[in-house]
C-alpha cells in the first residue's frame, strides 16, 4: 500500500493526538496507521453488536490480513442501549490484553469508555469513530456516570483516529444531525466567550479562537458534508486539549443542555441526544443575545430589576435547584458568583460600558435566530423545546438553572448582572409556540 496515499489531516503540535486520518474509505488505512504510531503493539477492538457490523468486523479482518494479529475483540451487546458507566471502563482495563493498543470502533460510549479505560491503563489508543455525532471523540476526558453521577472523567484524548465517512455515514440520521448541531453551538459559544472577554471575566485566546472561530463557517455549510462537520468536530476537541478547558467548544447552550441532561430528559421514553438538547440550547442562547444585539442599553436599562439581597438570592437558588440533581455542588459555585451591593453596582457599571461594543462585536459573530433555525431544520435537528420533550416550565426552568451550574460567565451571567435576564427571557416565547 502507498503510504503517502494515508489521507492525513494535520493536528496541531503538543496535544495527546498525534495522527488523524479522514477519509471516505479511510478504514482501510488502519492497519498502516496501527503500524506507524503503535509499533509492535497487539490491536485490541472494544465495539457493540451495531458497531461490530458497521466497521468492527472489516477492521479486525484488515488487522488479520496486514498480518497484526489482533486480539480476540470486545463486543459489548447492541441492546440495550449501552449507558457510559465508569463500571464498564474498569471492567475494560482489566480485560485489557498484553501489550495491547486499544481500538474503539463505535460513537460516543464506545470511545469514551475505552478513552478512560486506556487511561486507567496509561496506554494510548486508537479511535475509530462509526458516527459523526459528538466532538467528544477527540477530547480529553470522558463523559461518563461515576456512582450514578455524570461527569468528566479526566484521561487522556485518543493517540490516533481513524474517521471513515463511509462508515460514518451508515450510522442513523439522527446521529449525523446530532453531530451539525454540536457544531453549530460553537456560533453561540464563540459569542459567550467574547461576552466574557468583553466583562474581563476569561480573556480570548487567539490561537484557539481561531482555529475554531475561522473556520466554523465553512464547517457547517453544508448539513450533510461529513467530512467538513468531522474535521470541524475533532478541531474543537483540539481546541479543549489545547485549553485544557471546554470554553473554545460550549458556552451558554451546553449550561442548558446539561440542565436538561442532569435531570433526566427524555423524549417518547428514549433519552434525547446530546446534539439535540444542545442544538434547542444554542437557538434559546441566540435569542438572549439578539437581545443585547437589539436593544441600546438605554432602552432596557430603566427595566432592570434591583441587585438582589443575597438572602434572597440564596432562596431563589434554593427554588431553582430543588430537584438537587445538579451536580456536586451548585449552590457554592453559583453564590460565588452572585455579586450584591457595591460589587453588584460595580458590575452594573462595567456592563453600561461594554453594551455598545459588545453589540457591534456579537452582530458580528452571531448568525441571526431565524438563520440558525433553518440551519438545523435542514440538518434534521429539532427547533422547539417541546421536539426534545421539555414542557414550558422545564424549558423557561433550565435557562435560569443552567446560570447556577459552572462557573463559565456567559451571556446569562452578563444578563443576570444586568438585571436584565427575566426582560430577555419574554423573547423566547416565540421558540415555545
Ligand atoms: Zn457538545
Amino acid at each position: 500500500m502507498n503510504s503517502s496515499a494515508m489521507p492525513v489531516i494535520p493536528v496541531p503540535a503538543g496535544l495527546d493526538t498525534k495522527c488523524f486520518v479522514l477519509g471516505e474509505g479511510a478504514l482501510v488505512y488502519l492497519p498502516e496507521l496501527l503500524k506507524q504510531e503503535f509499533p509492535g503493539k497487539v490491536p485490541w477492538i472494544v465495539a457493540d453488536d451495531n458497531t461490530w457490523r458497521a466497521a468492527g468486523a472489516e477492521a479486525q479482518e484488515l488487522l488479520d490480513k496486514a498480518g497484526l494479529t489482533p486480539a480476540k475483540p470486545c463486543i459489548f451487546p447492541g441492546t440495550p442501549v449501552l449507558h457510559p458507566d465508569f463500571a464498564y471502563s474498569e471492567k475494560l482495563a482489566s480485560l485489557m490484553p498484553e501489550n495491547c493498543v486499544p481500538v474503539a470502533v463505535g460513537s460516543g460510549v464506545i470511545n469514551d469508555l475505552t478513552k478512560c479505560a486506556s487511561g486507567l491503563k496509561k496506554l494510548p489508543y486508537c479511535c475509530v469513530p462509526t458516527a459523526c455525532s459528538v466532538d467528544g471523540f477527540t477530547s480529553a476526558g470522558a463523559a461518563l456516570a461515576v456512582n450514578h453521577n455524570k461527569q468528566t472523567v479526566k484521561c487522556p484524548a485518543p493517540h490516533a483516529i481513524c474517521a471513515d465517512t463511509a462508515v460514518m455515514a451508515t450510522a442513523p440520521a439522527p446521529m449525523l444531525s446530532s453531530g451539525y448541531a454540536d457544531l453549530l453551538t460553537k456560533i453561540v459559544a464563540g459569542a459567550d466567550w467574547i461576552i466574557a472577554d468583553a466583562t474581563g471575566e476569561q480573556p480570548i485566546r487567539p490561537d484557539v479562537w481561531q482555529m475554531i472561530q475561522g473556520n466554523i463557517r465553512r464547517w457547517v455549510a453544508a448539513p450533510k458534508d461529513m467530512l467538513n462537520i468531522f474535521e470541524g468536530l475533532a478541531a474543537t476537541g483540539y481546541s479543549m486539549q489545547m485549553m485544557l478547558d471546554s470554553r473554545p467548544a460550549s458556552g451558554s447552550e451546553h449550561l442548558f443542555g446539561h440542565v436538561w441532561e442532569m435531570e433526566g430528559l427524555k423524549k417518547d421514553g428514549i433519552d434525547v441526544s446530546h446534539g439535540f438538547k444542545v442544538g434547542v440550547g444554542l437557538l434559546a442562547g441566540a435569542k438572549l443575545m439578539e437581545y443585547i444585539c437589539g436593544n441600546p442599553y438605554a432602552a432596557v436599562a430603566s427595566r432592570a430589576t434591583a441587585p438582589l439581597s443575597i438572602e434572597a438570592r440564596k432562596a431563589e437558588i434554593d427554588a431553582l435547584l430543588a430537584k438537587n440533581c445538579y451536580g456536586p455542588d451548585p449552590k457554592r459555585i453559583s453564590l460565588a458568583k452572585f455579586k450584591t451591593g457595591e460589587a453588584a453596582l460595580e458590575r452594573r457599571k462595567l456592563i453600561a460600558g461594554v453594551w455598545e461594543p459588545l453589540r457591534a462585536k456579537l452582530e458580528k459573530q452571531l448568525y441571526p435566530y431565524e438563520r440558525l433555525r433553518s440551519m438545523l431544520l435542514a440538518a434534521g435537528c429539532p427547533v422547539t423545546p417541546a421536539r426534545i420533550g421539555l414542557s414550558r416550565e422545564q424549558f423557561l426552568h433550565g435557562i435560569r438553572t443552567a446560570q447556577l451550574i459552572r462557573n463559565r460567565y456567559t451571556v446569562l451571567d452578563f444578563l443576570y448582572d444586568a438585571g436584565l435576564l427575566e426582560d430577555a427571557m419574554t423573547g423566547l416565547e416565540v421558540m415555545i409556540g
